[in-house]
């Protein structure tokens, strides 16, 4: 899918931060994160949304607990918030599925403080703790 720019950070040629990948997945940093640490994991094959594929969506499911347990180790997160929009009516903005994991924090709680873009979080002091080992 040449215009899907997942498909592009799949391939490396748009830049990501990316955490973690296996054969099946990529995860990487959201570029307008909700919370610190907002990270989407998308599979390596396109299709469009969490409901075109069950096997594709069942293929990224290692990824999703993976990178969940890294959140929370690495950021020491109290919980996470899981999920994938499917459909613009749904939020969905970009069409090759993803599931958002957003770490969530004790002093920060509840569903209704989830959907803010944090335009405070230092991008790089998040990306320090979470980068592979060279
Ligand atoms: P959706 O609205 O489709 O559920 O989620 C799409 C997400 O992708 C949004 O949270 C948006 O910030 C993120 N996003 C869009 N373009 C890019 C990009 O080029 N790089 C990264 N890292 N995230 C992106
Ligand atoms: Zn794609």
């Amino acid at each position: 899918m040449p215009d899907c720019i997942f498909c592009r950070i799949v391939e490396g040629e748009i830049p990501s931060r990316r955490i973690w990948e296996d054969d099946a997945a990529v995860a990487f940093l959201d570029v307008a994160p909700f919370k610190a640490g907002h990270t989407l994991v998308v599979p390596r094959q396109h299709v469009s949304d969490a409901l075109e594929d069950a096997d594709v969506l069942a293929s990224i499911a290692p990824a999703i607990v993976a990178v969940g347990n890294l959140l929370r180790d690495k950021l020491d997160a109290d919980g996470m918030n899981i999920l994938s929009n499917v459909g613009e009516v749904a939020g969905q903005s970009v069409h090759h599925l993803h599931v958002h994991l957003v770490p969530r924090f004790a002093d920060d709680a509840g569903m209704m403080a989830l959907l803010t873009k944090d335009e405070t979080i230092d991008a790089d002091a998040v990306w320090e703790k979470l980068r592979p080992a060279q």
